[in-house]
């Protein structure tokens, strides 16, 4: 209980360390999308008010520049109380004179009031800028007019084109406000998201933990039973120092056949842990059943013929496959002593072989004991054992038909379990057929 609660606890940090860093990636993309919309937009905005500005400096600046001693009759004189235009209409002109005496006060009409607060500032000179006077925002440029100008109003003076931009301004304000509005909608929907990924990516990796935790704690349980047979029967010798060994032939055969169950044991053990790490190296090769199933299928009638039992082969299909024959052989080992195993004496184990489709189909028969639906996909699992106290005895550790499912994965293939009718089990091994093109 204590492990799990661990366990849980350090699931638990683990996933809220993940959902906070999905939350900081979407925060991260989200500021920099809205900070790269945002400043695209304002700049965008600033450009275009820059750009009447400039419209402006070049109409005051441009016009053709009269000679002082040229008095003919294309000398025109531009009226500047007659609007340009092109002026943007929020415009305003402001001229100076070099001691910053405002001069065209009538011409500024109403706007007078609030633009008579301005001074002229000659350091700011052909510098864009922004002012605020009286909570209103202008963009504006100075400049300094030549003295040969054309208009006589501006000729040698300062000229301040301003204009007001509070439309923009509020635009832009408002374009933040749905920016930062619609974002932190977005975030919520992320943090829904987030919480879900979390959740769904955590699982494959409770479950292996959970796998993980499951085969260690069964391995160290089928490791303990052996080694305390062994210690109790080396401890008894102990106690009795004068002995022959021939009177000890029980206790020391007893413990030989501990080391061997041991042995087995760590094999199947070192066999899982290498498929689980995908360091098991298979030598395929093409090859046919009279092969990989006849030859080493061949030592196993005279066991199970001494065991009083029945063995049937039927292997007549005659396709090319492409697998290692040595983890076949194993798989067969595996399939076969489980098949004599659990079929009682007088009962009859059967090997066949069948084509479905672009599948080879071997089947081991028993008439032995069968097995429940419920057992069926239980069987291929770790250390499961139908009956534990039976499989024991007969040597089992549930690790078999676990390592023959790794097997028959490893070829692309399947296996499953079936009843033998009227009784026994049917164990089906199906591989893809190589074909040759
Ligand atoms: P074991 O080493 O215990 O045989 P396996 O993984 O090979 O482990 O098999 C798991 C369990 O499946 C066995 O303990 C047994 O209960 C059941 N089983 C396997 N093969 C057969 C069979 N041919 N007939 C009945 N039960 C079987």
């Amino acid at each position: 209980m204590k492990l799990k609660s661990k366990q849980s606890t350090i699931t638990r940090r683990q996933q809220f360390r993940l959902f906070l860093s999905i939350m900081a990636a979407f925060a991260v993309l989200f500021l920099t999308l809205g900070l790269i919309v945002f400043n695209s937009f304002e700049s965008s905005t600033y450009k275009s008010i820059d750009k009447d500005i400039h419209t402006q400096v070049t109409s005051i600046q441009n016009q053709p520049t009269i000679k002082p001693d040229f008095h003919g009759p294309n000398n025109h004189f531009v009226d500047n109380k007659k609007p340009d235009p092109k002026a943007p209409f929020q415009a305003s002109i402001l001229v100076f004179n070099n001691k910053g005496k405002l001069l065209n006060k009538s011409s500024l009409g109403n706007r007078y009031s609030v633009l008579k607060n301005i001074n002229l500032n000659k350091k700011n000179i052909n510098n864009k800028q922004t002012i605020i006077v009286n909570n209103m925002n202008f963009r504006s440029v100075l400049i300094k007019v030549s003295k040969n100008n054309n208009n006589p109003m501006y000729a040698g003076h300062y000229v301040l084109i301003m204009q007001n931009i509070d439309n923009q301004m509020q635009s832009i304000k408002n374009f933040e406000e749905i920016l930062l509005i619609s974002f932190f909608i977005f975030w919520i929907i992320a943090l829904v998201v987030a919480y879900f990924l979390t959740k769904i990516s955590m699982l494959p990796i409770i479950k292996s933990w959970k796998q993980q935790t499951e085969f260690v704690n069964d391995a160290a349980h089928e490791l303990r039973t052996p080694l305390t047979i062994i210690q109790g029967k080396l401890e008894y010798m102990l106690t009795k120092p004068n002995q022959k060994i021939i009177d000890e032939a029980e206790p020391i055969s007893v413990s030989l056949d501990e080391v061997s169950r041991l042995n087995s044991l760590t094999n199947n053990l070192l066999d899982l842990a290498r498929f689980d790490q995908a360091t098991t190296k298979l030598n395929f090769e093409l090859t046919k059943p009279e092969y990989f199933l006849k030859d080493p299928i061949v030592p196993f009638k005279d066991i199970i013929n001494s065991q009083s039992k029945v063995f049937q082969i039927n292997i007549d299909q005659n396709p090319t496959l492409n697998l290692d024959r040595n983890k076949i052989k194993q798989l067969l080992i595996i399939l076969l002593d489980n098949a004599t195993k659990y079929t009682p004496k007088n009962g009859t184990i059967k090997i066949y072989d069948q084509i479905e489709g672009s599948k080879y189909q071997f089947v081991i028969s028993d008439t032995g004991m069968g097995i429940s639906d419920a057992d069926k996909k239980k069987i291929f699992g770790r250390f499961y054992r139908v009956d534990k106290s039976r499989n024991t005895n007969s040597g089992g550790h549930g690790l078999g038909l676990a390592i023959a499912k790794q097997i028959v994965a490893n070829h692309n293939g399947s296996i499953f379990v079936r009843d033998n009718l009227p009784h026994g089990s049917e164990f089906v091994v199906e591989l893809p057929i190589k074909h040759n093109h």
